[in-house]
């Protein structure tokens, strides 16, 4: 008994995290409580006080956090929603804090209970990244290219291949576990086909879309009753949308994005132009409005795509992946963020049930990987299904029926503020998609896909 308990509580030695960014700062924190070092390397020269740097060129564009996601962060970082408040983030009602455009109409103004808080990727970063390098045992390694995975025992990853500050000497470092959290230019595929193993082709979907966003100030004049405004895109008709988010320090932040050939413009007349193009003038307004703007970004998705590491049946042991470098969504649905805070949940709840078990590392990482296809199969699907639909060549009947479903929920959840609700819970992660199937909503999606009867006009 007393033996139990001692190894439930001992921490294992060493873990490396590929990668500083926001899933390798989320990792961070859970691996510090069960590893007595956790070593971060990062590429890109970082200090406590980065936030966006450059190899995280999506971080100048608007990132909304889910409420789940929001939830998961809050958890393990006790206290971020009310600092981040501090500076300015709003947190409000995702029902009644947006002004949103959805392909039938202006959604209800109406109380979801899904509270949401809208601010900066770089105030996010910077606030987590300062958060983790003050956990005891967690180190940060700027400059630091990582560029293969060591293996001294055969099917086990034992240490990470990196050259450091920009010289030419590769070397190693030794660990217990090493996870990959290098995003979306993970080069993790090719590292284990050097070392041997067969890695299965990624699952892709295009969806070209470009983003282009300014940061700028909020205006007394700005109506104080939204903190966001948006205008989703939906196939074939509305290839145009945007988002502007209420952000920390008195500023706006909006993306506008295109699909295929609709691509926002980064000179200034061109972008209002292009805000004004869209149908929700609560957006187009915010932007008119500013006195004083940051620098534009651009930034350019072409496809989402997922590593089926899950399916390798011989991914190596003390090996995870997390984060983009799994799974890269189209940013239009939101979903990165929330995604890699469930995963790092997992790992929380993985690493403990072993220790709590006096059980060793070996055997995790495959049932880790298996739960990480778990997370993403959904939120995978709801966005793949609709990015699908853009391609007339490329419409599987799920999509296709998904998509006529879609449709015809926005025009019932226009008027009916309970299924807007479920809506909003359910793209927030709160709730499963099987909610917008439930028998009252179904009947009503259904009673309003039925064809109407035509009632032939009375003779006057
Ligand atoms: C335009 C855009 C808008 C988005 N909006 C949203 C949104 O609204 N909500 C949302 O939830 N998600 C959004 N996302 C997705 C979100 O940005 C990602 O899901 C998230 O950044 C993933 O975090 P990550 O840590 O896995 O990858 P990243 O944030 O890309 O971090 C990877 C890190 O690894 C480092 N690295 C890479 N290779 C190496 C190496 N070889 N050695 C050492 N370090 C390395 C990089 O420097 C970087 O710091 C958006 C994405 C885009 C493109």
């Amino acid at each position: 008994m007393e033996n139990r308990r001692r190894r439930a509580t001992d921490r294992w030695g060493k873990a490396i995290i590929i990668g500083g960014g926001y899933a390798g700062l989320v990792t961070a924190r859970i691996l510090a409580d069960h590893f007595r070092e956790v070593a971060i390397l990062e590429r890109d020269l970082v200090t406590e006080e980065t936030g966006v740097h450059p190899h995280v060129p999506q971080g100048y564009h608007a990132h909304a956090m889910l409420a789940k996601g929001a939830e998961v962060l809050e958890k393990y970082f006790p206290g971020l929603r009310g600092e981040l408040q501090g500076a300015g983030a709003p947190v409000f009602d995702y029902g009644e804090g947006i002004s949103f455009l959805t392909p039938a109409g202006f959604a209800p103004r109406c109380r979801t209970g899904v509270r949401i808080q809208s601010f900066t990727r770089d105030e996010l970063e910077r606030n987590l990244r300062r958060k983790v390098l003050k956990l005891p045992g967690v180190s940060l390694h700027p400059a630091t290219h990582c560029e293969g995975l060591s293996m001294r025992r055969p099917g086990t990853v034992t240490g990470v291949k990196y050259r450091a500050d920009g010289k030419p000497e590769l070397l190693c470092m030794d660990a217990d576990l090493v996870v990959d959290a290098s995003g979306r230019s993970s080069a993790l595929a090719a590292w284990l086909n050097e070392l041997g193993q067969t890695v299965p082709a990624k699952r892709v979907v295009k969806a070209k879309i470009t983003y282009t966003t300014m940061n700028f100030d909020r205006s007394p004049e700005d109506p104080p009753e939204f903190h966001v405004a948006k205008q989703m895109t939906f196939a074939p008709h509305i290839p145009r949308g945007g988002v502007v988010l209420a952000v920390e320090n008195d500023r706006w932040t909006c993306s506008l994005f295109g699909y295929g050939d609709e691509v926002p413009p980064t000179d200034d007349d061109g972008y209002v132009d292009f805000a004004k193009s869209l149908g929700n003038p609560d957006l187009a307004g915010r932007l008119e409005r500013r006195t004083h703007q940051e620098r534009v970004y651009r930034y350019i998705n072409v496809n989402s795509q997922w590593s089926l590491y899950h399916t390798m049946k011989d991914w190596p042991e003390r090996l995870l992946a997390v984060g983009d470098a799994v799974c890269t969504f189209n940013p239009v649905h939101g979903q990165g963020l929330t995604v890699a805070a469930l995963e790092a949940d997992l790992l929380h709840r993985t690493l403990l049930q072993r220790r709590m078990h006096g059980a060793g590392l070996d055997g995790v990482s495959r049932n880790f990987q298996r739960g990480v296809a778990r997370t993403v199969l959904a939120p995978w699907t709801l966005s793949s299904n609709s990015d699908l639909m853009w391609d007339p060549h490329q419409r599987p009947l799920a999509a296709r029926f998904a998509h006529w479903y879609n449709r015809h929920l926005f025009e019932v959840a226009v008027r009916d503020p309970r299924v807007w609700t479920r809506f909003v819970r359910v793209i927030n992660m709160v709730a499963p998609p099987t909610a917008l199937f439930h028998p009252t909503v179904l009947t009503k999606v259904i009673r309003q896909a039925a064809p109407r009867r035509h009632t032939p006009p009375t003779p006057e």
